[in-house]
């Protein structure tokens, strides 16, 4: 199979647009900037909202057999010694600058990376959790830590859920929040920080069925980029060799992006067996069997993981979005979010700010932000505001001009194809529910019809 022809995307231009247009800040910009951690902007806080409520509509809102949650960051600190996190991070470890892949430096044979032959960051006594104190007294009994992963939330409340929900298997419970890693290795932007969001899933099933479920998840996880825009060539599906397993997992594959820096993990999806629930049992000493009432059986679950980030999955969707295009003797810079994404699903522009044209615009404006985040912008040409909204990714922009005081109708201009449509108002928000969800809209709403002087920018 020939390899997809690299994305075009440079990063530096993707963050340079990030930071002027308020998607992403470095975190603490004032004082120097604190070393990966970032602020999410008006327009990035918007994406991120978007990105998240996609994920949730798909794997809970959508779906009989899962149930969501919201578990604290603090947790008991015995949890972090049953998931194994307290005892494997807290070896001499070296890194791979390369490939990111971490090794007990007591048990390496060479000096660069066994994996790849990448060089070797120094060893160092590593913990990846971060550690602070519950209450006022900071000693050894009071220490507990920022979650390094949401999964655990999960896990332990394993029980919680199954006796409240009275769900049967196979079931899952999906979680969406913040983790944190003292990563040694920080970089590429959002791709990689100390403090960052995850949307993961812990789906139980039962054993001898767990093969069929993992392979479900993988497709059913690479569709949804699909299906919300991203390129199916920058996606793929990547096993990991039995050496990568982590020590929980019978099976492991990552969906991997074509990021500006090359293939990189995006979505991390595990078969972790009965490791975690038994894990639990034993350091809780509570039963966490499932009692199967049709065969009478009791067992612990297998449970099968798909693991996302928001902020990676941010990254991707805005590489994926960018493009240049030459626009007369200019470039016209845009983002092809999808609809869902995009932190604007319209802008009102009126032609003028001339008082009578100003009202009727704050009108339709006031009207549609009832249902949908709408930008307004009355600032400069038409020409250049149609940029800026492109350069966002605001799928439509709604101009008001003076003809629209007489006949009651509005342009709506398409982003990608720059055809512009005119249609009365009182139709314009079914026109744009429509046009938002994907629609053609061959069919014009009564009295709309096609602008005549189409791409006029
Ligand atoms: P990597 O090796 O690339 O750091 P990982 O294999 O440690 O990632 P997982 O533990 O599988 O990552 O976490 C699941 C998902 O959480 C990842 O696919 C990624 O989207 C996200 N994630 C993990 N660590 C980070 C981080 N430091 N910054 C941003 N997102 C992260």
């Amino acid at each position: 199979m020939t390899e997809p022809t690299p994305t075009k995307i440079d990063m530096d231009k993707l963050v340079s647009l990030c930071q002027r247009r308020g998607f992403i800040f470095p975190s603490s910009e004032i004082y120097g900037g604190l070393s990966s951690c970032w602020d999410y902007g008006p327009l990035g806080v918007e994406l991120k909202r978007n990105i998240k409520q996609a994920w949730w509509q798909a794997v809970v809102q959508q779906r009989d057999d899962m149930a969501g949650l919201d578990a604290s960051i603090l947790m008991h600190p015995q949890i972090w010694a049953a998931s194994g996190h307290l005892e494997g991070f807290s070896d001499p470890l070296v890194e791979c600058k390369n490939c990111h892949l971490r090794w007990r430096a007591d048990e390496l044979k060479g000096n660069t990376c066994p994996s790849c032959g990448g060089e070797l960051t120094e060893p160092r006594q590593f913990n990846l959790m971060f550690k602070t104190f519950m209450g006022p007294v900071e000693e050894e009994a009071s220490v507990v830590y920022l979650r390094p992963e949401t999964a655990q939330g999960m896990f332990v409340n394993f029980l919680n859920v199954l006796d409240t929900t009275r769900k049967k298997l196979p079931f899952g419970i999906a979680q969406i929040g913040k983790s944190f890693r003292n990563e040694i290795t920080t970089g590429n932007f959002i791709f990689r920080s100390r403090e960052f969001e995850q949307m993961e899933i812990e789906f139980f099933v039962k054993p001898g069925t767990d093969k069929e479920w993992f392979d479900y998840w993988l497709d059913e996880r690479l569709n949804w980029y699909v299906k919300l825009g991203i390129k199916k060539d920058n996606l793929k599906l990547r096993q990991h060799m039995k050496k990568e397993l982590a020590h929980y997992a019978l099976d492991c594959y990552d969906i991997e992006y074509l990021f500006p820096m090359g293939w990189s993990e995006l979505e991390g999806i595990a078969n972790r067996g009965d490791f975690d629930l038994t894990q639990h049992a034993k350091y809780s000493g509570k039963n966490m069997d499932y009692f199967d009432e049709e065969t009478k059986e009791h067992f612990i679950p297998y449970i099968i993981e798909p693991s996302a980030g928001v902020d990676r999955s941010a990254l991707a969707f805005l590489c994926d979005a960018y493009a240049e295009e030459p626009d007369k003797e200019e470039i016209r810079v845009l983002l092809h979010l999808h609809p869902t994404l995009a932190p604007y699903k319209a802008a009102v522009l009126p032609l003028s700010r001339r008082e009578n044209l100003v009202a009727a615009a704050r009108k339709v404006h006031a009207d549609l932000r009832q249902c949908w985040m709408v930008s307004y912008d009355d600032a400069q040409s038409i020409g250049r505001r149609y940029r800026r909204q492109d350069e966002i990714g605001t799928p439509f922009c709604i101009t008001i001009d003076f003809q629209s005081l007489e006949d009651e109708q509005v342009t709506i201009r398409d982003r990608d194809s720059m055809n512009q449509i005119r249609v009365p108002i009182d139709t314009l928000k079914t026109t744009l529910a429509a046009k938002l969800s994907g629609e053609e809209l061959f069919v014009l709403p009564p009295g709309g019809k096609i602008w005549l002087e189409e791409k006029k920018g």
